[in-house]
């Protein structure tokens, strides 16, 4: 008996719309690229996707007909293309990349990368079991401060210290635990605005905390401070200004006469440090900032600061201090919900660690490293990666070594730059230069480890100061152009 013949296949034997040139879902999981597909993603996954690409050339050849009906598609390359399809949807969104931006610390290329050893550290907790919060002596419950309360206390010269989530919750929990329902008084040349949504005046109200302005954008005066103190006070507040300079007829009072002021009247002094210098940065040639040692001397009864800024950790916020306010600090159930876990704890310690012996520290810490790169060694990674930039980019660009300034970003030294080399791109375009760029630096964002520099004066440039891997540097840009192709 023989089957009725569907009209679709009458049609496709009459002249055919190209579909017959498709192999069925099952000849392609049983071509060998499926079952390799099979294997790594499952069935049912592998299934779906076969089943979309074939959709997609079904539609494809409807819709032009001469086109597909000229090629035919093996089962081979649409299992390709399915295995494909699959393993970009599995990419992780949190990816390497090459930051050519000039920025070190880019808050949003997650700032410090962490030191060897503290890599090494964080690994180590997350694979065991760890004494967290464990007293390996009595047996018994341990404190997770412990951890890092030591070489903290050890390198700024503080009596007690804590560490939390990041700088924003040490500020918040120290205001709520200083200040809660009382007053803090903060310079109005303070009250800044970090960027990603820390404003100072929100952060000093989510702690319940009312904020007393004083002085002027420019200029206060200790008698700014004193004037306004009153039996509602609790803290004195001073903030760095991190991402900003203001230049000119200003003032503003050292924290030395604020813990004065602050001890006289019978209230605390915190003073916000933003980036943690803990050693003297002019000793390695850098430009001089306040240490935290020096912000414990001057008086404060509490200091903070990040622990992924200039210190070169992982994401934290330290506090450090004298013993009765850190206890309120204990106490409070805030802490709780901003502290540390395991891993960070074991990178923090670790990149800790390193600042015991600061001869190495140059050559130890990745921030440092950068930060210290000499202009004539990045001229002379320029001079080798150049070829394989320009043999990748095309002809339709020049690629030049041009002198250019780094900066250390996360709003410390904003005013000081460093010199530094770039490749730096230019479109041979007369028309749409712009575009070309804008285009170009989309593309090297398309790699496989992307490539992000910067775009400014009709140039994209790449600052290479903090380019380290050379080779897979090299490698990666032999890769340009090569999205992942269509099927026919
Ligand atoms: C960066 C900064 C903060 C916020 O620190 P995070 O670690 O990013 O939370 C707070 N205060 C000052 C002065 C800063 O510079």
């Amino acid at each position: 008996m023989t089957a009725p013949v569907p009209w679709k296949k009458q049609k496709r034997e009459a002249g055919g719309d190209g579909a017959e040139r498709l192999p069925s879902v099952d000849r392609v999981l049983r071509s060998e690229g499926g079952a390799e597909a099979i294997a790594e993603f499952g069935r049912t996954a592998f299934t779906n996707a076969v089943r979309e690409r074939l959709a997609g050339l079904r539609a494809a050849a409807q819709a032009d007909v001469d086109a597909v009906a000229a090629a035919t598609v093996e089962a081979e390359a649409v299992a390709e293309a399915a295995r494909r399809d699959l393993a970009e949807a599995a990419r992780p969104t949190l990816r390497p990349v090459f930051n050519l931006t000039g920025t070190v610390l880019h808050t949003n290329l997650g700032r410090a990368l962490i030191a060897e050893p503290a890599v090494a550290a964080a690994i180590a907790a997350m694979r065991a079991p760890m004494t967290l919060e464990f007293d390996l002596g009595s047996g018994s419950r341990g404190e997770r401060d412990e951890h890092v309360r030591g070489l903290l206390c050890a390198l700024t010269g503080s009596e007690d210290a804590t560490a939390v989530n990041n700088n924003a919750a040490a500020v918040l929990l120290a205001l709520n635990s200083l200040g809660l329902g009382r007053e803090v008084i903060v310079s109005r040349g303070e009250l800044i605005e970090i960027g990603g949504s820390f404003r100072l005046p929100d952060i000093v109200l989510r702690a319940g905390v009312r904020l007393v302005e004083v002085g002027t954008t420019n200029r206060t005066h200790l008698s700014d401070y004193a004037a306004a103190i009153g039996p509602e006070t609790a803290l004195l507040l001073k903030v760095h200004p991190s991402n900003y300079r203001i230049e000119g007829f200003t003032a503003s009072v050292p924290a030395a006469a604020l813990a004065v002021l602050a001890r006289e009247r019978g209230v605390k002094l915190m003073h916000d440090l933003g980036s943690g210098v803990l050693v003297d940065l002019a000793r390695y040639g850098l430009a001089r900032e306040p240490t935290v040692a020096e912000a414990v001397a001057d008086g404060a009864d509490l200091v903070t600061f990040s622990g992924d800024k200039l210190l070169g950790g992982p994401q934290a916020g330290m506090i450090v201090g004298r013993r009765a306010p850190m206890e309120g600090i204990n106490r409070n159930p805030l802490k709780r919900a901003l502290r540390l876990d395991k891993i960070r704890i074991a990178a923090l310690a670790a990149t800790l660690a390193l600042y015991r012996n600061p001869e190495r520290l140059a050559e130890r810490l990745p921030t440092l490293r950068l930060l210290l790169r000499s202009e004539s060694e990045i001229s002379d990674l320029a001079e080798r990666v150049r070829p394989a930039l320009a043999a990748a980019i095309g002809a339709e660009f020049a690629v030049e070594i041009a002198p250019c300034r780094s900066e250390i970003g996360s709003g410390a030294m904003p005013v000081e730059t460093i010199a530094s080399v770039a490749l730096s791109i230019r479109s041979l375009r007369e028309k749409h230069a712009g575009r070309a760029l804008t285009a170009l630096a989309a593309s090297l964002r398309r790699l496989p480890v992307p490539v992000v520099g910067r775009i400014g004066g009709q140039r994209l440039l790449l600052d290479l100061r903090c380019l380290t891997e050379e080779k897979r540097f090299i490698e990666n840009l032999a890769r340009f152009g090569q999205d992942a192709a269509g099927l026919p």
